[in-house]
Protein backbone atom coordinates (compact mmCIF):
# COMPACT_ATOMS: atom_id res chain seq x y z
CA UNK A 1 0.00 0.00 0.00
CA UNK A 2 1.30 3.49 -0.86
CA UNK A 3 2.17 5.55 1.75
CA UNK A 4 -0.61 8.62 2.01
CA UNK A 5 0.95 12.17 2.02
CA UNK A 6 -1.51 14.89 3.41
CA UNK A 7 -1.83 17.39 0.47
CA UNK A 8 -4.99 18.64 -1.80
CA UNK A 9 -5.83 17.44 -5.15
CA UNK A 10 -4.64 19.20 -7.79
CA UNK A 11 -6.55 22.57 -8.44
CA UNK A 12 -8.50 22.35 -5.57
CA UNK A 13 -6.96 24.88 -2.99
CA UNK A 14 -8.15 25.88 0.85
CA UNK A 15 -9.30 29.56 1.38
CA UNK A 16 -7.18 30.38 4.15
CA UNK A 17 -7.60 32.86 7.06
CA UNK A 18 -5.92 35.59 5.04
CA UNK A 19 -7.96 35.06 1.89
CA UNK A 20 -11.60 35.44 3.47
CA UNK A 21 -11.12 38.80 3.57
CA UNK A 22 -11.33 38.64 0.06
CA UNK A 23 -13.91 36.95 0.13
CA UNK A 24 -15.89 39.03 2.69
CA UNK A 25 -15.68 42.10 0.86
CA UNK A 26 -17.07 40.32 -2.55
CA UNK A 27 -19.82 39.06 -1.05
CA UNK A 28 -20.82 42.50 0.83
CA UNK A 29 -20.44 44.06 -2.45
CA UNK A 30 -22.54 41.18 -4.24
CA UNK A 31 -25.56 41.65 -1.11
CA UNK A 32 -25.62 45.34 -1.84
CA UNK A 33 -25.74 45.18 -5.52
CA UNK A 34 -28.46 42.30 -5.52
CA UNK A 35 -30.24 44.52 -2.96
CA UNK A 36 -30.15 47.21 -4.69
CA UNK A 37 -31.61 45.83 -7.94
CA UNK A 38 -34.15 43.55 -5.47
CA UNK A 39 -32.54 40.12 -6.65
CA UNK A 40 -33.36 37.48 -4.29
CA UNK A 41 -30.52 34.41 -3.16
CA UNK A 42 -31.08 31.20 -4.34
CA UNK A 43 -28.64 27.95 -3.22
CA UNK A 44 -29.15 25.34 -5.38
CA UNK A 45 -27.20 21.64 -4.36
CA UNK A 46 -23.64 21.10 -5.43
CA UNK A 47 -24.71 17.81 -6.92
CA UNK A 48 -27.55 17.75 -9.60
CA UNK A 49 -28.43 14.98 -12.09
CA UNK A 50 -25.77 15.32 -15.06
CA UNK A 51 -28.31 15.66 -17.50
CA UNK A 52 -29.09 19.42 -15.81
CA UNK A 53 -26.07 20.21 -17.54
CA UNK A 54 -25.75 17.75 -20.74
CA UNK A 55 -28.89 18.86 -22.15
CA UNK A 56 -28.64 22.33 -21.07
CA UNK A 57 -25.04 23.54 -21.56
CA UNK A 58 -24.24 20.48 -24.21
CA UNK A 59 -21.86 17.85 -24.71
CA UNK A 60 -19.96 19.60 -27.65
CA UNK A 61 -19.20 22.28 -25.01
CA UNK A 62 -15.86 21.69 -22.87
CA UNK A 63 -17.70 22.24 -19.69
CA UNK A 64 -19.29 19.31 -19.93
CA UNK A 65 -17.51 17.02 -23.06
CA UNK A 66 -14.09 17.18 -21.05
CA UNK A 67 -14.28 18.84 -17.35
CA UNK A 68 -17.25 17.63 -15.64
CA UNK A 69 -17.19 15.42 -12.71
CA UNK A 70 -19.46 12.89 -13.31
CA UNK A 71 -20.90 9.48 -11.02
CA UNK A 72 -23.08 7.30 -10.58
CA UNK A 73 -24.97 7.00 -7.07
CA UNK A 74 -25.05 4.09 -5.07
CA UNK A 75 -28.47 3.87 -6.07
CA UNK A 76 -27.47 4.32 -9.98
CA UNK A 77 -28.51 8.13 -10.65
CA UNK A 78 -26.01 9.40 -12.70
CA UNK A 79 -24.93 12.84 -11.16
CA UNK A 80 -22.11 15.17 -11.16
CA UNK A 81 -20.71 18.37 -8.99
CA UNK A 82 -22.10 21.52 -10.50
CA UNK A 83 -19.85 23.16 -12.81
CA UNK A 84 -21.73 26.26 -13.42
CA UNK A 85 -24.84 27.91 -11.96
CA UNK A 86 -27.00 29.10 -14.68
CA UNK A 87 -28.60 25.46 -15.58
CA UNK A 88 -29.42 24.54 -11.76
CA UNK A 89 -31.63 28.15 -11.34
CA UNK A 90 -33.47 27.46 -14.53
CA UNK A 91 -34.07 23.93 -13.01
CA UNK A 92 -35.15 25.35 -9.80
CA UNK A 93 -37.66 27.99 -11.21
CA UNK A 94 -39.26 25.07 -13.48
CA UNK A 95 -39.87 22.67 -10.51
CA UNK A 96 -40.87 25.24 -8.04
CA UNK A 97 -43.46 26.92 -10.04
CA UNK A 98 -41.96 30.35 -10.32
CA UNK A 99 -43.60 31.41 -13.61
CA UNK A 100 -46.33 32.03 -11.58
CA UNK A 101 -44.62 34.89 -9.61
CA UNK A 102 -44.17 38.47 -10.93
CA UNK A 103 -41.84 38.49 -13.69
CA UNK A 104 -38.89 38.59 -14.26
CA UNK A 105 -37.57 36.41 -10.78
CA UNK A 106 -34.18 38.17 -10.14
CA UNK A 107 -32.09 35.59 -8.05
CA UNK A 108 -28.78 35.89 -7.18
CA UNK A 109 -25.49 33.05 -6.15
CA UNK A 110 -22.09 32.79 -4.40
CA UNK A 111 -21.09 29.48 -4.36
CA UNK A 112 -18.63 26.41 -5.26
CA UNK A 113 -18.06 25.00 -8.58
CA UNK A 114 -16.13 22.36 -10.15
CA UNK A 115 -14.51 22.00 -13.80
CA UNK A 116 -11.83 19.35 -14.11
CA UNK A 117 -9.45 21.76 -15.76
CA UNK A 118 -6.07 22.10 -16.44
CA UNK A 119 -4.68 24.21 -13.17
CA UNK A 120 -2.90 27.20 -14.42
CA UNK A 121 -3.37 30.62 -12.84
CA UNK A 122 -6.49 31.70 -12.43
CA UNK A 123 -8.24 28.04 -13.07
CA UNK A 124 -8.92 25.87 -10.43
CA UNK A 125 -11.11 22.71 -10.37
CA UNK A 126 -13.02 23.98 -7.48
CA UNK A 127 -13.66 27.68 -7.59
CA UNK A 128 -16.14 30.03 -6.41
CA UNK A 129 -18.47 31.71 -8.88
CA UNK A 130 -21.46 34.32 -8.10
CA UNK A 131 -24.03 34.74 -10.64
CA UNK A 132 -27.37 37.08 -11.17
CA UNK A 133 -30.05 35.81 -13.36
CA UNK A 134 -33.44 37.46 -14.20
CA UNK A 135 -35.82 35.00 -15.39
CA UNK A 136 -38.71 35.08 -17.52
CA UNK A 137 -38.25 38.55 -19.37
CA UNK A 138 -37.12 39.19 -23.16
CA UNK A 139 -37.15 42.46 -22.76
CA UNK A 140 -33.48 44.23 -23.32
CA UNK A 141 -33.46 46.43 -20.78
CA UNK A 142 -32.68 43.41 -18.63
CA UNK A 143 -29.99 42.48 -20.40
CA UNK A 144 -28.43 46.05 -19.92
CA UNK A 145 -29.08 45.75 -16.14
CA UNK A 146 -27.51 42.20 -15.72
CA UNK A 147 -24.01 44.15 -17.36
CA UNK A 148 -24.80 47.23 -15.30
CA UNK A 149 -24.75 45.32 -12.34
CA UNK A 150 -21.97 43.42 -13.02
CA UNK A 151 -19.87 45.94 -14.15
CA UNK A 152 -21.11 47.54 -10.59
CA UNK A 153 -19.55 44.33 -8.95
CA UNK A 154 -16.12 45.33 -10.40
CA UNK A 155 -16.57 48.71 -9.52
CA UNK A 156 -17.60 48.61 -5.82
CA UNK A 157 -14.30 46.52 -5.27
CA UNK A 158 -12.10 49.73 -6.77
CA UNK A 159 -11.68 48.13 -10.30
CA UNK A 160 -10.50 51.06 -12.82
CA UNK A 161 -9.53 50.06 -16.45
CA UNK A 162 -12.42 47.32 -16.82
CA UNK A 163 -13.71 46.76 -20.16
CA UNK A 164 -17.28 45.45 -21.23
CA UNK A 165 -17.29 43.29 -24.52
CA UNK A 166 -20.58 42.62 -25.89
CA UNK A 167 -21.96 40.66 -28.61
CA UNK A 168 -24.86 38.61 -30.07
CA UNK A 169 -24.84 35.11 -31.23
CA UNK A 170 -28.62 35.19 -32.92
CA UNK A 171 -31.38 32.81 -31.87
CA UNK A 172 -32.64 29.49 -33.06
CA UNK A 173 -34.05 31.38 -36.37
CA UNK A 174 -30.65 33.18 -37.63
CA UNK A 175 -28.28 30.86 -35.78
CA UNK A 176 -28.35 27.74 -38.25
CA UNK A 177 -27.95 29.84 -41.02
CA UNK A 178 -24.83 31.41 -39.93
CA UNK A 179 -23.26 28.51 -38.53
CA UNK A 180 -23.38 26.92 -42.03
CA UNK A 181 -21.66 30.46 -43.88
CA UNK A 182 -18.92 30.17 -40.72
CA UNK A 183 -18.12 26.36 -41.43
CA UNK A 184 -18.02 26.67 -45.12
CA UNK A 185 -15.78 29.48 -44.32
CA UNK A 186 -13.70 27.77 -42.28
CA UNK A 187 -13.74 24.73 -43.90
CA UNK A 188 -11.80 26.22 -47.05
CA UNK A 189 -8.81 27.41 -43.92
CA UNK A 190 -8.86 24.03 -42.19
CA UNK A 191 -5.13 23.44 -42.94
CA UNK A 192 -4.86 26.83 -40.98
CA UNK A 193 -6.75 25.94 -37.68
CA UNK A 194 -4.88 24.24 -34.88
CA UNK A 195 -5.91 20.86 -34.01
CA UNK A 196 -8.79 21.37 -31.48
CA UNK A 197 -10.31 23.49 -33.56
CA UNK A 198 -10.33 21.09 -36.46
CA UNK A 199 -12.37 19.25 -34.42
CA UNK A 200 -14.48 21.29 -33.63
CA UNK A 201 -15.34 22.44 -37.36
CA UNK A 202 -17.57 19.24 -37.27
CA UNK A 203 -18.90 19.35 -33.43
CA UNK A 204 -19.00 23.21 -32.87
CA UNK A 205 -18.01 25.50 -35.36
CA UNK A 206 -19.18 29.04 -33.31
CA UNK A 207 -16.50 28.32 -30.45
CA UNK A 208 -13.56 28.14 -33.33
CA UNK A 209 -14.03 32.11 -32.97
CA UNK A 210 -12.58 31.83 -29.55
CA UNK A 211 -9.68 29.87 -29.96
CA UNK A 212 -7.12 31.98 -28.69
CA UNK A 213 -4.28 29.52 -30.53
CA UNK A 214 -2.41 32.16 -32.80
CA UNK A 215 -2.87 30.53 -35.98
CA UNK A 216 -6.93 30.47 -35.64
CA UNK A 217 -7.23 34.06 -34.48
CA UNK A 218 -5.04 34.88 -37.83
CA UNK A 219 -8.54 32.73 -39.76
CA UNK A 220 -10.53 34.60 -37.69
CA UNK A 221 -9.91 37.64 -38.61
CA UNK A 222 -11.28 36.92 -42.29
CA UNK A 223 -14.14 35.32 -40.59
CA UNK A 224 -17.68 36.35 -41.15
CA UNK A 225 -19.61 38.14 -38.37
CA UNK A 226 -22.30 36.99 -37.19
CA UNK A 227 -23.90 40.75 -36.20
CA UNK A 228 -24.31 40.92 -40.29
CA UNK A 229 -26.35 37.82 -40.60
CA UNK A 230 -28.94 38.45 -37.13
CA UNK A 231 -32.60 37.77 -38.32
CA UNK A 232 -34.84 41.21 -37.94
CA UNK A 233 -35.87 40.68 -33.75
CA UNK A 234 -32.05 39.48 -33.01
CA UNK A 235 -31.16 42.58 -34.95
CA UNK A 236 -33.80 44.94 -33.18
CA UNK A 237 -33.27 43.34 -29.65
CA UNK A 238 -29.42 43.69 -29.74
CA UNK A 239 -29.74 47.30 -30.77
CA UNK A 240 -32.15 47.81 -27.85
CA UNK A 241 -29.01 46.83 -25.46
CA UNK A 242 -26.97 49.08 -26.77
CA UNK A 243 -28.80 51.83 -27.22
CA UNK A 244 -29.81 51.51 -23.12
CA UNK A 245 -25.46 50.70 -22.74
CA UNK A 246 -24.96 54.03 -24.33
CA UNK A 247 -27.53 55.60 -22.11
CA UNK A 248 -25.80 54.17 -18.94
CA UNK A 249 -22.73 55.40 -20.20
CA UNK A 250 -21.19 51.82 -20.12
CA UNK A 251 -17.78 51.43 -21.29
CA UNK A 252 -18.30 48.60 -24.15
CA UNK A 253 -17.14 47.68 -26.90
CA UNK A 254 -18.15 45.24 -30.02
CA UNK A 255 -16.94 42.07 -29.60
CA UNK A 256 -18.02 40.08 -33.11
CA UNK A 257 -16.07 37.44 -32.06
CA UNK A 258 -17.28 36.83 -28.40
CA UNK A 259 -19.44 33.47 -28.54
CA UNK A 260 -18.53 32.10 -25.52
CA UNK A 261 -18.67 28.22 -24.84
CA UNK A 262 -22.48 26.84 -23.63
CA UNK A 263 -24.71 25.76 -25.97
CA UNK A 264 -27.91 27.76 -24.03
CA UNK A 265 -27.10 30.84 -25.22
CA UNK A 266 -28.93 32.93 -27.29
CA UNK A 267 -28.85 36.94 -28.63
CA UNK A 268 -26.84 38.95 -26.14
CA UNK A 269 -23.43 37.55 -25.28
CA UNK A 270 -20.86 39.66 -22.93
CA UNK A 271 -17.46 39.49 -20.75
CA UNK A 272 -15.87 41.88 -18.51
CA UNK A 273 -12.08 42.03 -18.20
CA UNK A 274 -9.46 43.56 -16.39
CA UNK A 275 -7.25 45.89 -19.40
CA UNK A 276 -4.34 44.82 -17.33
CA UNK A 277 -3.49 48.02 -14.43
CA UNK A 278 -1.29 45.28 -12.96
CA UNK A 279 0.40 44.20 -16.35
CA UNK A 280 -1.15 41.24 -15.78
CA UNK A 281 -4.62 40.14 -17.67
CA UNK A 282 -5.93 37.10 -15.91
CA UNK A 283 -8.90 36.54 -18.64
CA UNK A 284 -12.19 37.27 -18.52
CA UNK A 285 -13.78 37.78 -15.05
CA UNK A 286 -17.41 38.09 -15.57
CA UNK A 287 -19.32 36.70 -18.30
CA UNK A 288 -23.21 35.90 -19.00
CA UNK A 289 -25.45 36.75 -21.82
CA UNK A 290 -29.32 35.51 -22.60
CA UNK A 291 -30.60 32.43 -22.69
CA UNK A 292 -33.92 32.03 -24.31
CA UNK A 293 -33.81 28.15 -24.72
CA UNK A 294 -32.31 26.90 -21.70
CA UNK A 295 -36.09 26.22 -20.25
CA UNK A 296 -37.06 24.60 -23.11
CA UNK A 297 -34.20 22.23 -23.43
CA UNK A 298 -34.43 21.44 -19.45
CA UNK A 299 -37.63 19.86 -20.83
CA UNK A 300 -39.69 23.26 -19.22
CA UNK A 301 -41.86 25.71 -20.74
CA UNK A 302 -40.85 28.52 -23.05
CA UNK A 303 -39.10 30.49 -20.34
CA UNK A 304 -36.87 33.81 -21.86
CA UNK A 305 -33.81 34.83 -19.35
CA UNK A 306 -30.72 36.83 -18.76
CA UNK A 307 -27.45 36.07 -16.39
CA UNK A 308 -24.12 36.75 -15.59
CA UNK A 309 -21.52 34.52 -13.69
CA UNK A 310 -18.10 36.03 -12.35
CA UNK A 311 -15.09 33.94 -10.93
CA UNK A 312 -14.23 34.99 -7.20
CA UNK A 313 -10.45 33.66 -7.27
CA UNK A 314 -9.84 35.27 -10.45
CA UNK A 315 -11.59 38.72 -8.78
CA UNK A 316 -9.06 37.99 -5.87
CA UNK A 317 -5.80 37.45 -7.64
CA UNK A 318 -6.34 41.05 -9.60
CA UNK A 319 -7.37 42.41 -6.43
CA UNK A 320 -3.99 41.20 -4.56
CA UNK A 321 -1.99 42.45 -7.30
CA UNK A 322 -3.17 45.47 -7.09
CA UNK A 323 -2.98 45.54 -3.27
CA UNK A 324 0.93 44.77 -3.89
CA UNK A 325 1.73 47.56 -6.29
CA UNK A 326 -0.12 49.89 -3.74
CA UNK A 327 1.86 49.04 -1.29
CA UNK A 328 0.50 46.11 0.66
CA UNK A 329 -2.26 45.57 2.34
CA UNK A 330 -4.32 48.08 4.72
CA UNK A 331 -4.17 46.94 8.37
CA UNK A 332 -7.71 45.94 9.59
CA UNK A 333 -8.67 48.06 12.63
CA UNK A 334 -7.45 46.64 15.53
CA UNK A 335 -9.07 46.68 19.37
CA UNK A 336 -7.79 49.27 21.59
CA UNK A 337 -8.17 47.76 24.42
CA UNK A 338 -5.64 44.76 25.55
CA UNK A 339 -7.01 42.59 28.63
CA UNK A 340 -3.66 40.66 30.18
CA UNK A 341 -4.34 38.18 32.91
CA UNK A 342 -2.04 36.60 35.59
CA UNK A 343 -2.47 33.68 37.44
CA UNK A 344 -5.02 30.86 37.33
CA UNK A 345 -7.62 32.96 39.14
CA UNK A 346 -7.50 35.85 37.26
CA UNK A 347 -6.87 33.85 34.17
CA UNK A 348 -11.00 32.49 35.01
CA UNK A 349 -12.58 35.50 35.96
CA UNK A 350 -10.93 37.67 33.02
CA UNK A 351 -12.46 35.25 30.47
CA UNK A 352 -15.91 35.59 32.00
CA UNK A 353 -15.11 39.60 31.69
CA UNK A 354 -14.11 39.30 28.11
CA UNK A 355 -17.25 37.63 27.15
CA UNK A 356 -19.16 40.64 28.58
CA UNK A 357 -17.20 43.33 26.70
CA UNK A 358 -18.28 40.80 23.59
CA UNK A 359 -21.92 41.34 24.71
CA UNK A 360 -21.17 45.31 25.16
CA UNK A 361 -20.43 45.24 21.58
CA UNK A 362 -16.79 46.75 22.76
CA UNK A 363 -13.87 45.01 20.93
CA UNK A 364 -10.80 43.26 22.63
CA UNK A 365 -8.02 41.72 22.41
CA UNK A 366 -6.36 38.78 24.32
CA UNK A 367 -3.86 36.37 24.78
CA UNK A 368 -5.13 33.95 27.49
CA UNK A 369 -2.73 31.03 26.46
CA UNK A 370 0.47 33.25 27.97
CA UNK A 371 0.78 33.24 31.68
CA UNK A 372 3.87 35.71 32.01
CA UNK A 373 2.34 39.38 32.33
CA UNK A 374 5.79 40.85 30.38
CA UNK A 375 4.50 38.21 27.03
CA UNK A 376 1.05 39.60 27.40
CA UNK A 377 2.41 43.31 27.17
CA UNK A 378 4.21 42.84 24.57
CA UNK A 379 1.76 41.13 22.82
CA UNK A 380 0.04 44.47 23.69
CA UNK A 381 2.50 47.11 22.58
CA UNK A 382 2.64 45.04 18.92
CA UNK A 383 -0.23 45.36 17.90
CA UNK A 384 -0.52 49.02 19.23
CA UNK A 385 -3.10 48.71 22.01
CA UNK A 386 -3.90 51.69 23.57
CA UNK A 387 -5.19 50.71 26.87
CA UNK A 388 -4.32 47.36 29.02
CA UNK A 389 -6.32 46.47 31.80
CA UNK A 390 -4.53 43.72 33.97
CA UNK A 391 -6.17 41.29 35.94
CA UNK A 392 -3.38 40.49 38.09
CA UNK A 393 -4.09 38.18 41.66
CA UNK A 394 -4.55 40.87 44.06
CA UNK A 395 -6.82 42.49 41.55
CA UNK A 396 -8.73 38.69 41.09
CA UNK A 397 -8.85 38.75 44.94
CA UNK A 398 -10.30 42.35 45.51
CA UNK A 399 -12.34 42.13 42.36
CA UNK A 400 -11.15 45.24 40.88
CA UNK A 401 -8.68 46.01 37.90
CA UNK A 402 -6.07 47.93 36.57
CA UNK A 403 -5.98 49.85 33.68
CA UNK A 404 -2.58 50.77 32.29
CA UNK A 405 -2.21 53.86 29.50
CA UNK A 406 0.00 52.76 27.13
CA UNK A 407 0.84 56.72 25.73
CA UNK A 408 1.26 58.25 28.92
CA UNK A 409 2.21 55.02 31.09
CA UNK A 410 -0.49 56.06 34.00
CA UNK A 411 -2.26 53.69 35.91
CA UNK A 412 -5.81 53.52 37.59
CA UNK A 413 -7.95 51.09 39.72
CA UNK A 414 -10.96 50.66 38.54
CA UNK A 415 -13.90 48.18 40.25
CA UNK A 416 -14.61 45.19 38.29
CA UNK A 417 -18.19 46.00 37.99
CA UNK A 418 -17.39 49.39 36.81
CA UNK A 419 -15.12 48.10 34.00
CA UNK A 420 -16.78 47.62 30.31
CA UNK A 421 -19.08 50.98 31.31
CA UNK A 422 -15.88 52.87 32.01
CA UNK A 423 -13.83 51.35 28.79
CA UNK A 424 -16.97 52.27 26.76
CA UNK A 425 -17.11 55.88 28.16
CA UNK A 426 -13.26 56.08 27.12
CA UNK A 427 -13.36 54.75 23.62
CA UNK A 428 -16.47 57.22 22.71
CA UNK A 429 -14.51 60.26 23.83
CA UNK A 430 -11.40 58.51 22.38
CA UNK A 431 -13.20 59.10 18.69
P1 LIG B 1 -12.63 30.51 -19.73
O1 LIG B 1 -12.89 30.89 -21.13
O2 LIG B 1 -11.61 31.37 -19.04
O3 LIG B 1 -12.42 29.05 -19.53
P2 LIG B 1 -15.39 30.16 -19.17
O4 LIG B 1 -16.07 30.71 -20.36
O5 LIG B 1 -15.19 28.68 -19.06
O6 LIG B 1 -13.99 30.88 -18.94
P3 LIG B 1 -17.65 30.81 -17.51
O7 LIG B 1 -18.26 29.48 -17.63
O8 LIG B 1 -18.23 31.94 -18.23
O9 LIG B 1 -16.09 30.70 -17.85
O10 LIG B 1 -17.52 31.18 -15.96
C1 LIG B 1 -17.63 32.51 -15.48
C2 LIG B 1 -16.37 32.95 -14.81
O11 LIG B 1 -15.91 31.99 -13.87
C3 LIG B 1 -15.20 33.12 -15.73
O12 LIG B 1 -15.25 34.35 -16.37
C4 LIG B 1 -14.03 33.02 -14.78
O13 LIG B 1 -13.82 34.25 -14.12
C5 LIG B 1 -14.51 32.00 -13.78
N1 LIG B 1 -13.95 30.66 -14.06
C6 LIG B 1 -14.31 29.81 -15.04
N2 LIG B 1 -13.61 28.67 -14.96
C7 LIG B 1 -12.79 28.81 -13.88
C8 LIG B 1 -11.81 27.98 -13.25
N3 LIG B 1 -11.55 26.76 -13.69
N4 LIG B 1 -11.15 28.46 -12.17
C9 LIG B 1 -11.40 29.69 -11.69
N5 LIG B 1 -12.31 30.52 -12.22
C10 LIG B 1 -12.99 30.09 -13.31
MG1 LIG C 1 -13.62 27.38 -19.41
Amino acid sequence: MSKFKYQNLTGMHDILPTDQVFFKKINKVLEGVSHYYSFDKIETPIVEFAEVFSKAVGTDTDIVGKEMYTFRTKGQDLVCLRPEGTAPVMRSYLEHGMHNLPQPVKLWYVGPFFRYERPQAGRYRQFHQFGFEAVGDKNPSIDSQIIQMSYDVLKELGFKNITIEVNSIGDSECRPYFKKILTSYLKSKKSSLCSDCQRRLKENPLRILDCKEEKCQRVKAGAPQIIDHLCEACHAHFKQVLEFLDELELPYTLNPYLVRGLDYYTKTVFEIIETSETGTSLGTLIGGGRYDNLAKMLGGRDTPGCGSAGGIERIIEVMKAKEEKAGGSKKPEEAKIFLAQLGQMAKMKSMKLFEEFRTAKIPVAESFSKDSLKSQLRAADKMGAKWVLIFGQKEALENFITLRNMETGTKKEITLDKVVEEMKEKLKNNK
